[in-house]
């Protein structure tokens, strides 16, 4: 059975290095979003060969509860957007 899920978009990624990313695009399914205290993206992991698909990704969960965004550990923006932070792979629409 395919779950339809309305889910946040991810309009950009600046992780080039991602198995998910090609052209600064996330097209993971379904991405979460929060590694321990940080808002990073928990679901980034490198692979020599990269995502064939097309699909934008939507933020499926978030962990980081003190986010105004966060509504039962679950991401209410319309979209997110994902850059670098130092080594990590930040959210920038997070808001404390
Ligand atoms: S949002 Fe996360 S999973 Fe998607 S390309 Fe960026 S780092 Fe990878
Ligand atoms: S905007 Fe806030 S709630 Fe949404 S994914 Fe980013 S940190 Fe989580």
């Amino acid at each position: 059975m395919i779950i339809a899920t309305d889910m946040p978009e991810v309009s950009r990624c600046a992780a080039s290095q991602c198995a998910y990313n090609s052209n600064d695009a996330c097209h993971a399914r379904a991405i979460t979003i929060g590694d321990g205290a940080d808002p990073d993206c928990d679901t980034f992991f490198t692979n020599s060969r990269h995502t064939n698909s097309s699909r934008t990704a939507g933020v499926g969960a978030c962990k980081m509860e003190d986010c105004k965004f966060n509504d039962d550990f679950e991401c209410s923006a319309d979209s997110i957007q994902v850059g670098l932070r130092g080594k990590s792979q930040h959210c920038q629409s997070y808001t404390h």
